[in-house]
């Protein structure tokens, strides 16, 4: 039986002060992780704070994004080691805006992936299709290919440890959702990719979020679905109340 596990992307939306109060507020109410896994990946410059406030609850930080090499000459970018060096143990990887607007590419995804696997990170990797691609009817064929290109070179215990969000790109930010059946047939797609590819004991372990436009009023009905294991959670995260509501739901 997989844990679900509902993470809040707060985007580019909440400031340090903001993200400190945060977590004041939740870190003790939220679930105990056998219950509900729970976490809020915030801006690069307060997970720091955000982590030594959060030490010792059932709150997990995460980061949105990090660069694939460990070191070097890339101005502005933050790396593995540095957010394990703050104890951040958890990041998003491939998100549907990064690959739009920031060149995350599949390839470039797939050496993130690598990157984080190699610091014993725990990766939350996006995929999704846009929406003319969903009306042409090539949803599955577009996920299976991102997840193929994804996962080059990634063994099947590697695999286990990751979680894979699925966004679909036209539900993000809009209050459109998916359909809970149609977001339940995209985690077997992905759920049967992963069997193929690595086998019935990888594919059981793996996570499969559901993510775009999901609240508290809708959670529930995503998470009946046997293959969604949690959400991935953009403008309902960021409020405590809408936040511990999502849980509540979960
Ligand atoms: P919304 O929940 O605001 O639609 O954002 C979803 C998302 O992009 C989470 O990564």
């Amino acid at each position: 039986m997989r844990t679900p596990f509902i993470a809040g992307n707060w985007k580019m939306n909440v400031t340090d002060r903001e993200a400190l109060a945060f977590v004041d507020a939740v870190k003790d109410r939220v679930p105990s992780n056998e219950e509900v896994e729970s976490a809020v990946c915030a801006q690069a410059l307060s997970l720091k704070g955000m982590t030594e406030k959060a030490a010792n609850t059932d709150l997990r930080i995460g980061a949105q994004n990090m660069h694939e090499e460990d070191y070097g000459a890339f101005t502005g970018e933050i790396s593995a080691p540095a957010l394990t060096s703050i104890g951040i143990d958890l990041v998003i990887i491939g998100h549907s805006e990064r690959r739009e607007m920031f060149n995350d590419t599949d390839e470039r995804v797939n050496r993130k992936l690598h990157a984080a696997l190699a610091h014993d990170m725990t990766p939350i990797v996006c995929i999704g299709e846009k929406l003319e691609e969903r009306e042409a009817n090539r949803a599955g064929e577009v996920v299976r290919k991102q997840l193929e290109q994804a996962l080059q070179g990634i063994g099947p215990e590697q695999v286990k440890g990751c979680v894979f969000a699925y966004e679909p790109v036209w539900a993000i930010g809009t209050g459109k959702s998916s359909n809970p059946e149609e977001a339940g047939e995209m985690a077997r797609t992905i759920r049967a990719y992963i069997r193929d590819q690595y086998g019935q004991s990888a594919a059981e372990a793996v996570r499969i979020q559901y993510g775009g436009s999901v609240n508290s009023e809708n959670i529930a009905e995503y998470l009946a679905d046997d293959d969604i294991d949690g959400a991935l959670v953009g403008g309902a995260s960021i409020k405590v109340d809408s936040f511990l509501a999502l849980l509540e739901a979960a």
